[in-house]
C-alpha cells in the first residue's frame, strides 16, 4: 500500500483546493450555519451542488460522457476528503450520487445512463432507496411489495419503511417482488419509479433527534413503465447487492476527516473544562478514553486507505466495506458517548440553546449515531457478511 499521492493526484488535489478557493466556499459555509431547519439545510445544499456540478467536480468517477470527470476511484477518495477538511456542505443528492448512480452505471442500459445520470449528478432528479419494509430490513430477500406486469407497465402494490430522502425524492430506486413462487432471492426487481406517479404516498417519520430524515411510503396501483426496470426482471437480487455495497463504501468516505475534527474540538473542550479543580483533559480517566479514540480513529483511516487502494485495483466495492461500514458506526457511538461523559449536562444541550456548546452539536451527535449501526446494514449483518464473505465460513442459518 503506497500512501504519498502520485504527480497526477497531487495535480488533482490543488486544482480542486484552487476551485474551492474560488466558489465563495466561506459565505456557502456561514449561510449554511445559519439555516435552522432540515428543509432549509437540504434546499442550501441542493444549490451547493448545482454549484459543484457546473464546476465540474460532481461525479469525479463517473464517465465523463455522463457529466463526470472520468478520474479514478483514488481521486474520488481525494475529492470527498478535501470537501469534508474544507467543510462544504454536504452534496444534496446523496443517495443518488453514492448509490443508485454508480449501479446504474454498473447494470442500467446506454438509455438509462443518457436519462438518469446527469439529472443526478446535477441535482434536478433527487433519489432515494425504497428496499425495507415493514417485514423486510435485514432479511431483505423477504421484501413483499408485488409489482404486476400489465402489457408494458408494471403495478406496484405494497408499503415501504425508513426511507431517507423520500420526502423529497423525485425518483425511488425500488426492490419489489415480481414472482411468488420462486425462490425469495429469485422473484425479485430492481425499478426506478417517478415519486409523482399517481398512487405514491409519503408519510413522515419522526427520529429521536426531532427530525424526519425518513419517511414510509405507500403504492396503490402505481403504473411504472416496464422500461425502467435495471438489469432484469426477477434477476433484482444481485443489482441490489450492488447497491449495498457502493452503500457500505461511499457512506464512511470521508467520514474519518470529520472524526478528526470532532476529536479536535472535544479535546479543546477538555481543555477549558475543569473537573475536581483541575482542566478535565488531566482527569487520568479522560485521558485514557480520549487516548483510545484516537487509537481507533487511526485505524479506522489505515483500513479505510487499505480497502481504498484494493478498490481501485478492482474497481468495484467487496465485503470488505462490511468491516468499514461496522467499524466506524461503533467508533462513533462509542465516540459520543466519551464526549457526552466529558462535557457533562452540557452534552444534552441542544442547538436552541444559546449555552450549548458547540451549537449543540454533541447532543445530535449522541442522538443520530444510535442509527449508524442500523442504517445501510446493522452490526449483525456485516458481521455475517464477514464471516461469510470473507473469511469462507459457512452460511448462517
Ligand atoms: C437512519 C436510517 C436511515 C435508513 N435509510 C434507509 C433507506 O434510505 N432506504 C431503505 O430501504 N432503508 C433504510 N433504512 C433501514 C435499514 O436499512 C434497516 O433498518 C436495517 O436494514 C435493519 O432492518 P430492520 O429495521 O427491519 O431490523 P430487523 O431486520 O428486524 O433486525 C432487528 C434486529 O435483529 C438483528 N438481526 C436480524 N437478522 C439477523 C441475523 N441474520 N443475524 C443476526 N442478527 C440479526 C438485527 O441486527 C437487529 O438488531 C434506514 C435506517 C436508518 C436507521
Amino acid at each position: 500500500m503506497d500512501l504519498t499521492l502520485s504527480p497526477d493526484e497531487l495535480r488533482f488535489r490543488d486544482d480542486l483546493r484552487s476551485w474551492l478557493e474560488s466558489s465563495g466556499l466561506e459565505e456557502w459555509r456561514r449561510e449554511m450555519a445559519g439555516k435552522k431547519t432540515l428543509e432549509e439545510r437540504f434546499a442550501h445544499s441542493r444549490a451547493w451542488q448545482k454549484r459543484v456540478f457546473e464546476g465540474g467536480w460532481a461525479g469525479v468517477a463517473w464517465p465523463k460522457e455522463y457529466g463526470g470527470r472520468g478520474a479514478t476511484l483514488l481521486q474520488q477518495a481525494i475529492f470527498l476528503e478535501e470537501m469534508a477538511r474544507a467543510q462544504a456542505p454536504p452534496l444534496a443528492n446523496v443517495i443518488g450520487i453514492g448509490l443508485v448512480g454508480p449501479t446504474i452505471i454498473a447494470c442500467g442500459t446506454e438509455a438509462q445512463k443518457k436519462r438518469y445520470l446527469p439529472g443526478i449528478l446535477s441535482g434536478d432528479e433527487i433519489w432515494c432507496q425504497g428496499f425495507s419494509e415493514p417485514g423486510a430490513g435485514s432479511d431483505l430477500a423477504a421484501v413483499n411489495t408485488q409489482a404486476r406486469l400489465d402489457a408494458d407497465h408494471f403495478v406496484i402494490n405494497g408499503h415501504k419503511v425508513w426511507t431517507s430522502f423520500g420526502w423529497v425524492a423525485d425518483w425511488n430506486a425500488m426492490l419489489v417482488r415480481t414472482d411468488n413462487q420462486a425462490p425469495k432471492h429469485k422473484g425479485l426487481t430492481y425499478i426506478l419509479v417517478d415519486m409523482k406517479s399517481p398512487g405514491v404516498k409519503v408519510r413522515p417519520l419522526r427520529q429521536m433527534t426531532g427530525e424526519s430524515e425518513f419517511t414510509e411510503i405507500f403504492f396503490e396501483d402505481v403504473r411504472v413503465p416496464a422500461e425502467n426496470v435495471l438489469g432484469k426482471v426477477n434477476g433484482g437480487w444481485n443489482v441490489a447487492i450492488s447497491t449495498l455495497m457502493h452503500e457500505r463504501n461511499t457512506l464512511g468516505a470521508s467520514l474519518h476527516v470529520n472524526f478528526a475534527r470532532q476529536f479536535r474540538q472535544l479535546v479543546e473542550r477538555g481543555r477549558s473544562l475543569q473537573r475536581n479543580g483541575r482542566p478535565a483533559v488531566e482527569d487520568p480517566l479522560v485521558r485514557q478514553k480520549l487516548g483510545q479514540c484516537y487509537a481507533e480513529m487511526e485505524i479506522f483511516r489505515l483500513t479505510q486507505m487499505r480497502a481504498l487502494t484494493k478498490v481501485n485495483e478492482s474497481g468495484v466495492p467487496g465485503p470488505e466495506g462490511s468491516i468499514l461500514k461496522m467499524f466506524w458506526s461503533e467508533y462513533n457511538q462509542r465516540f459520543q458517548q466519551v464526549a457526552s461523559e466529558l462535557l457533562g449536562p452540557y452534552a444534552q444541550l441542544t442547538e436552541e440553546c444559546a449555552e450549548a456548546p458547540d451549537a449543540g452539536q454533541w447532543a445530535y451527535g449522541f442522538l443520530r449515531a444510535r442509527g449508524n449501526t442500523i442504517e445501510a446494514g446493522t452490526s449483525e449483518i456485516q458481521r455475517n457478511i464477514v464471516a461469510q464473505f470473507v473469511l469462507g465460513l459457512p452460511k448462517s442459518y
